[in-house]
């Protein structure tokens, strides 16, 4: 069995839907998993700030419009007015649910339920499409078998145990459809995987079902070698390890969610990237097959702080990292890089919620200073440290670019430098041009 992930853009209208209801049918008793239309997600999280903020009217506002839109959806992807009625009915029963949300008390609970409404509505209208074209298919609703445990990770024990019977209990089944992004809690209340997160319910589900491929279908070719919205003549990588791929998305290569690595490589199934608007082109495929010996591509992560923390004490002291890591540790916030000196250490963050109190505690062990604004380019391929000569094409891109880090060796897989956010532009067009033009 394949999965099919389908993003927001990929049923962003009715001939989107109706491109992938084409697509679906191509495959033999596909899994498919669909995010909310586009826009619908953050459309969504505009009612909760209205609500949070008290404003009913904002809020009612953004309904009606989304309710217009969804009315739009329903009058022209339907051929039938059996099918229209009842997309419609069900289109009609979540808004005017939604609406009562502005006459109560809105809480965090209600605020998931609310986004969670954007995967229920593209589901139920994929459903009604498929059923009116006759095709087989079965909507397994994720609430009943996606959920997270106490620490707020998926239960993976869980999911497996649930959606195996699922799936076994419709023989009759040609398509299996379900919710990207939303799940169950611990408290058995409706949550979410987070912005993007429909990549990770692929995952899981591909993992728990033991599936051949998980296939994530989106707006683009598959995985390019530079950001596509920052440079151009970017190109796809036909393969990636998943170490590299998770590294890449990590690092801001929009395309996949990094969650969704880990169930894949651990299944050992491999994930092929695919575009939705030209679908017999070639994609990534990623897998657990090294290519020695090649640079794949380079992503950039923006909002990064610097955190610098000078002192004298370090010198030939040990416990002093310990500390330091201790101060980020009750805050919470993980460092992405990290790079020291006999007198100093600097370190990168992108959580700044807490950025003040840390600054605060730090200085008891020396003199802070801290970078904002700036950016981490990382560039990402087979770079065992036995491999030779890599280390200088990729420095040489860099010989304009002010860099304020370099970090190299923590993993086979990646060199980042973090720069001026300024200068991503310049950094990452150099770093296509010698990597990947020259040879
Ligand atoms: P979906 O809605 O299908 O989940 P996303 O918007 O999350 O799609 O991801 C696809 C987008 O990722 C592309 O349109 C592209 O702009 C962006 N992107 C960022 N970096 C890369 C990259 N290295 N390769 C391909 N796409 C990338
Ligand atoms: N709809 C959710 C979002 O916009 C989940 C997803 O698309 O993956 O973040
Ligand atoms: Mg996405």
């Amino acid at each position: 069995m394949n999965i099919m992930k389908f993003g927001g853009t990929s049923v962003g209208s009715p001939e989107r839907i109706k491109k992938v209801a084409e697509l679906i049918c191509r495959e033999n008793r596909p899994f498919v998993v669909l995010s909310a239309m586009s826009g619908t997600t953050n459309t969504l999280l505009e009612v909760a700030g209205y609500l949070l903020n008290r404003n009913q009217e904002g809020a009612i506002d953004t309904l009606t419009s989304l309710e217009a839109k969804y009315e739009g959806v329903v009058s022209r992807l339907y051929g039938t007015d059996a099918a229209r009625e009842k997309a419609g009915q069900y289109v009609k029963d979540v808004l005017d649910y939604l609406k009562t949300f502005t006459k109560k008390l809105f809480t965090s609970t209600q605020e998931k339920i609310l986004v969670a409404q954007g995967e229920l509505l593209s589901t139920h209208l994929m459903y009604f499409y498929l059923e009116e074209k006759g095709v087989k298919v079965v909507l397994l609703p994720a609430l009943d078998f996606m959920k997270l445990n106490q620490q707020g990770e998926p239960d993976s024990d869980f999911i497996s145990s649930s959606l195996a019977p699922l799936v076994a209990g419709h023989p009759e089944a040609e398509v299996f459809l379900t919710q990207g992004f939303i799940c169950k809690n611990a408290q058995d209340e409706i949550d979410n995987l987070q912005r993007g997160g429909s990549d990770y319910t692929a995952s899981l589900v591909g993992a728990a079902l033991n599936a051949e491929e998980i296939q994530i279908w989106t707006d683009i070719d598959g995985m390019h070698n530079v950001d596509p919205r920052v440079v151009r003549d970017s190109r796809p990588v036909r393969h990636l390890q998943f170490e590299e791929a998770a590294e890449l998305a990590y690092f801001g290569a929009k395309i996949l969610h990094p969650t969704c690595i880990q169930p894949a490589k651990f299944a050992n199934i491999p994930v092929r990237l695919l575009n939705t608007m030209n679908p017999d082109a070639e994609g990534t495929l990623i897998d657990n097959n090294p290519d020695h010996g090649v640079i794949k591509a380079v992503a950039a992560k923006d909002n990064i702080v610097a955190i610098k923390i000078k002192s004298s004490r370090m010198l030939l002291a040990h416990g002093f990292l310990r500390r330091v890591f201790e101060i980020f540790e009750s805050y919470r916030t993980p460092i992405d890089m990290i790079c020291t000196s006999e007198v100093g250490v600097s370190m990168t963050i992108d959580d700044t919620t807490h950025l003040s109190s840390i600054i605060h505690d730090l200085k008891r062990y020396g003199t802070v200073s801290v970078d904002l604004d700036m950016c981490i380019v990382c560039v990402v391929g087979d770079m065992e440290w036995e491999n030779v000569g890599f280390e200088s094409r990729v420095l040489d891109a860099m010989k304009d670019i002010p860099v304020r880090m370099i970090s190299y060796g923590g993993s086979n897989y990646n060199i980042s430098f973090l720069l001026k956010e300024e200068d991503k532009k310049r950094a990452m067009e150099a770093l296509r041009r010698n990597l990947f033009e020259k040879c």
